[in-house]
C-alpha cells in the first residue's frame, strides 16, 4: 500500500492516489481539470520497510550536521 502525493501542473491541484502497488500512468490524471501533467512530489510507503535489491525508500531524510 502506498500513497502518492500528486500534483497537477496544468491548474496546481494537489491530490493523493492510494494504490496497492505501483502508480499507472491511468492514475496520473488530475481529478480537477483532467490535465495529464502530474507531478510526483511524495511516496509514503505502509508496511513493513524492506531493503535491499533498490534504492531504499524507508531511510530517514539526512538531518543535522557532520562532526
Ligand atoms: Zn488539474
Amino acid at each position: 500500500m502506498a500513497i502518492y502525493d500528486l500534483k497537477c501542473d496544468e491548474c496546481g491541484h494537489q491530490f493523493e492516489k492510494y494504490v496497492s502497488g505501483f502508480l499507472s500512468e491511468d492514475d496520473k490524471v488530475c481529478p480537477e481539470c483532467g490535465g495529464l501533467r502530474i507531478s510526483q512530489k511524495f511516496t509514503s510507503f505502509f508496511g513493513s520497510c524492506t531493503t535491499g535489491g533498490g534504492s531504499g525508500g524507508c531511510a530517514p531524510p539526512a538531518t543535522g550536521g557532520f562532526g
